[in-house]
């Protein structure tokens, strides 16, 4: 595509380094420039507006022209634009929101750690579990276990935890001291034949050997995302996260527990510890925290580290991390609001009421010839797309048919997400209502159809 010389697109090629993107395509093709929210649509610089099935990136959950978030960022911009948190500073953002999150925590959380983004929470999980098992005489517990096709993040040690290659390579990561346990999804990874409780039984021994052969002593966490998000969109198996936390409990190695896509309803509950019995040391929040709104995150702390913190003072003086807008007080305002509006508005209840209209209309598309799988919780799912269903086989990569599915998708006016391995996801913000959904269904059966006809044409299906 080429652009007049003034476009925002031309400029954009021209001065934006953008991430996750495949640079030397943007320069040919150019950016989808978005100008304005209304609701859950977008507007591009032409004026078409789309469906925003992704919520962004998981993470715009009250759509993107919530006024009540715009009057607390305005009203405590107004009041307090910065104060830090450092050397005991506070103020009452950062105390009410902190005490909110609290209030609706998993149980055992009792202290709230403030940084900016998911990466950062779970940077900031992996130094506390390094710093907890320091502060209580066992410094050599250190190693962290991530899974196969997890996303924590980029900064260096959320980066290490992913189980990605493609956020490795290049950048010299994994970091040494992370390992890798096998994935909970049955579908990509079981064995042929294999039934989901001889999988889940499986997962949980192949932990146990891993342990055993690392030696618990040198084992610091271990750290998962209760549904996977970017890696696939998968919900574990049932017994799963039970059979992981009996190895984890008896080994003492920590459990850091990523909602950062999960958390304040994706899932159905509140938080998707709930609904899968995670007992959490760490849990990382991030996105829906705001509404996307201001950018913020929140690492709920178990009593136990905090214990161990406030017992470390004696020995090692302050408590020395942080980042200088850690509680900002206006993104800390606008989460307090959001948590507000998703009481105020019964997010969870329009949860249960909507999510089954996707949830079944996904499954509704196992009847499209391309579509091998389809999966979800809550407002959060995706269908697999297969060249051959009864062998799961993909098709070449090269041909990039997510990408094609995700670009029909697009023309036809809804934003869906072609992950990795030809997946093609949901996530469309939480108050997303039933003849949005449909449109959105309706959007992903035409594009998949497109797909499948160009295919044809090419001699591959
Ligand atoms: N964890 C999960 C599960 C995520 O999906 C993401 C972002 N997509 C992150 C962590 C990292 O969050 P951020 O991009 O805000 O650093």
């Amino acid at each position: 595509m080429n652009h007049p010389l003034n476009s925002w697109a031309a400029r954009d090629q021209a001065s934006v380094l953008h991430p996750y993107t495949n640079l030397a395509q943007h320069a040919e093709t150019g950016p989808l420039v978005i100008r304005r929210g209304k609701g859950v649509r977008v507007q591009d610089e032409e004026g078409r507006w789309y469906l925003e099935g992704m919520a962004g990136l998981w993470s715009a959950s009250l759509g993107f022209d919530e006024p009540r978030l715009v009057e607390a960022a305005t009203k405590q911009l107004q009041a307090l634009p910065f104060y830090h948190i450092f050397n005991g500073r506070s103020h009452e953002p950062a105390i009410e929101l902190a005490e909110k999150l609290l209030s609706l925590a998993p149980a055992g959380l009792s202290r709230v750690l403030f940084s900016n983004s998911g990466s950062e929470a779970n940077d900031a999980a992996i130094k506390l579990a390094w710093h907890y098992h320091h502060l209580i005489g066992k410094p050599q517990k250190r190693k962290i276990i991530g899974r196969e096709r997890a996303y924590h993040g980029v900064t260096i040690a959320a980066a290490s935890a992913t189980g990605q290659v493609a956020n490795h390579n290049g950048f010299g990561l994994p970091l040494p001291g992370f390992l890798r346990t096998g994935s909970a999804s049955h579908w990509h990874d079981a064995l042929p034949g294999e039934n989901e409780a001889d999988f889940v039984a499986r997962r949980a021994r192949e932990l146990e050997e891993l342990i055993a052969a690392e030696g618990a002593d040198t084992i610091a966490a271990f750290i998962a995302e209760p549904v996977t998000g970017g890696g696939g969109v998968f919900v574990p198996p049932d017994g799963y996260f039970a059979a992981i936390q009996e190895v984890l409990r008896r080994h003492e190695i920590l459990f850091i527990v990523d909602e950062v896509i999960t958390g304040f309803g994706r899932t159905g509950t509140l938080f998707a510890s709930e609904r899968f019995g995670l007992r959490p040391d760490l849990l990382s929040t991030a996105k829906a925290l705001s509404a996307s709104f201001l950018p913020i995150s929140a690492l709920l702390v178990s009593e136990k580290i905090n214990q161990a913190l406030l017992a470390g003072s004696a020995t090692h003086g302050p408590f020395a991390h942080g980042v200088t807008y850690a509680a900002h007080p206006v993104c800390a305002a606008v989460a307090l609001e959001t948590l507000r509006l998703y009481e105020e508005r019964d997010i969870i209840g329009h949860i249960a009421q909507v999510s089954p209209l996707l949830q079944d209309g996904l499954r509704a598309l196992l009847d499209h010839p391309l579509v091998g799988n389809a999966r979800g919780v809550g407002l959060i799912g995706a269908v697999e797309i297969v060249a051959d269903k009864a062998a799961k086989r993909h098709f070449d990569p090269a041909l990039g048919v997510g990408a094609r599915v995700q670009a029909a998708a697009l023309k036809r006016g809804v934003i869906l997400r072609g992950l990795k391995g030809d997946a093609i996801a949901a996530c469309p913000p939480l108050i997303i209502r039933p003849a949005e959904i449909e449109e959105l269904l309706g959007a992903l059966r035409g594009a998949l159809d497109d797909v499948q006809a160009w295919l044809e044409e090419q001699g591959h299906h």
